[in-house]
């Protein structure tokens, strides 16, 4: 390996510029890839080059292993940095990667394609002797042997293909009567969605905690963990909010699920950042759910509370460099919160809110951070995963840090689309996330009211559009031929969805 001199970036939206952001610090040139619908987005208009790849779906564009390869050689990149989603957990497109004498930023293909199987990667871990969520370690295929697993391991009982990711393919089971159509339905969406039709049972554990732990390794096999964070707050199995540190964790836990993190990452000769997710019960317990062999979405928040730049130090592993700290000089400080801001409409049960942003004001302020792809004028089209931004804040203890996030989030504008601002406030302020009483079921047990106080948030709107017409700064309005009347562009983009 040498050094990375120029990266294409085989993505889009505010990971794609993260990355491009941590190029542009480290000297290395950028290549944005763009789908037809992503032309103006804010990555290509990042990076210092960028090549069309295809039409807008992304089977066409952004998953096209052939477009992408091109891209590079035509660039002359010498890495491809994948992301998160996409083909970053792709061990087909890392192989290829890695046939063409590309660098490929993150793990081996082999990694990828061991810990991309779950009942492989439960079978590595069990073997490392990392506790593993009780169940089976061989697809489940006679319905008559599934009834017995069910009952040993007890009701409820959780079906998941073997393929599986962003919570596709799973079913719950609460009786035996339901287990045969379950197992059906959830193998039926894992061959659609992943080619792969096995699934496999595991115990389902009431109400536990996810809590996962940040990997490290370098090609010379030191391998460190950055703490843990916690993920619990989430949507249909869905991560929402997360935070550094876990209100779960004792010095002593931390420090066993990192060792346990650590071990499951050697087992497969890890190189680059990993995650290594786990449940965690009453006990407590502790139990391995599966290996992300790519950067998370909720990075940030290790980044924040131990200083680490995880995208530049990916480059710097990749371009063969050892890891620059050992276990002993890391520490966690301090606490991260970061929200995810998808553009989704909190009062219409989530649903996707595509379209053009007309005006987007970032939060600012000490120790406030926005990851974001879109910008004011940034059109979010249909045909991608709906994450707009992130937002992440970081305080000296927990309580600073909702305060904090409560007025980053109260300073965050983003008009022209529905986007969850005040729902993560309402579930910043509930009781239960303020004592850190958190559990995967927190937003469904606790029925958080997802439609919007309204008035007084569109009095700030409409004051932020009246002064971007009046002549605000340049870049921070929509064109004055899209604003008839401010009035009048929040009635058809705001109050048309209010009752
Ligand atoms: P995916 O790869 O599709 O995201 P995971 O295995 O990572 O699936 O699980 C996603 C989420 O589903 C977990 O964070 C947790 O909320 C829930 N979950 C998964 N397995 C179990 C289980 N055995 N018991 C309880 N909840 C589970």
């Amino acid at each position: 390996m040498s050094m990375i001199k120029k990266v294409l970036v085989a993505n889009r939206g505010e990971i794609a510029v993260r990355i491009i952001r941590a190029c542009r610090e480290m000297g290395i040139r950028s290549v944005a890839v763009h789908s037809e619908a992503d032309g103006e987005a804010l990555h290509v208009k990042e990076a210092d080059e960028a090549v069309l790849i295809g039409p807008p779906p992304s089977v066409e564009s952004y998953l096209k292993v052939d477009a992408l390869i091109a891209a590079a050689r035509s660039t002359g990149a010498d890495a491809i940095h994948p992301g998160y989603g996409f083909l970053a957990e792709n061990s087909g497109f890392a192989r290829r990667v890695e046939e063409e004498q590309l660098t490929f930023i993150g793990p081996s293909s082999e990694a990828i394609r061991k810990m991309g199987d779950k009942l492989m990667a439960r079978k590595i871990a069990a073997e490392a002797d990392v506790p593993l969520v009780p169940g089976q370690t061989l697809a489940a295929t006679d319905p008559v042997e599934a009834a017995a697993a069910a009952d040993a391991l007890g009701y409820p009982v959780i079906v998941k293909a073997a393929g599986g990711g962003g919570g596709k393919g799973m079913r719950i089971v609460r009786t035996p009567a339901a287990l045969p159509d379950a197992m059906q339905e959830a193998s039926r969406e894992a061959r659609s969605s992943f080619s792969d039709p096995r699934v496999y049972l595991e115990k389902y554990f009431d109400r536990p905690r996810h809590v996962e732990i940040q990997v490290f390794a370098d090609s010379a096999g030191n391998v460190v963990h950055l703490f843990e964070r916690e993920c619990s707050v989430q949507r249909r199995h869905q991560k929402i909010i997360e935070e550094s540190p876990s209100t779960a964790l004792t010095p002593e836990l931390r420090a066993r699920m990192g060792e346990a993190a650590v071990k499951v990452a050697r087992a497969v000769e890890y190189r680059g950042a990993g995650t290594v997710e786990f449940l965690l019960v009453p006990g407590p317990r502790f139990y391995f759910l599966e290996m992300n062999t790519r950067i998370q979405v909720e990075h940030p928040v290790t980044e924040m509370v131990t200083g680490v730049d995880l995208v530049a130090l990916q480059l710097e592993v990749a371009s063969g460099e050892p890891l620059p700290f050992t276990q002993a000089d890391l520490c966690q400080s301090g606490h991260s919160i970061e929200c995810r801001l998808y553009a989704e409409d909190p009062a219409s049960g989530f649903l996707p809110s595509p379209g053009r942003i007309h005006y987007m004001r970032a939060p600012v302020g000490p120790w406030v951070r926005f990851d974001t792809g879109v910008e004011s004028g940034s059109v979010v089209p249909i045909h991608y995963d709906p994450i707009l931004a992130k937002l992440i804040v970081w305080a000296r203890d927990r309580e600073r840090a909702i305060a904090r996030m409560d007025q980053a989030l109260k300073e965050t504008v983003i008009l022209g689309i529905k986007s969850p601002i005040t729902y993560m406030r309402k579930v910043l302020r509930h009781r239960a996330f303020v004592a850190g009483d958190l559990h995967t079921e927190f937003l469904k047990e606790h029925d958080i009211d997802p439609t919007e106080e309204g008035d007084l948030d569109l009095a700030l709107a409409a004051a932020v559009l009246w002064k971007a017409r009046a002549g605000g700064p340049a870049d921070s309005g929509p064109s004055r031929s899209e604003l008839a009347s401010p009035w009048q562009t929040l009635g058809r983009w705001e109050l048309g969805g209010m009752r």
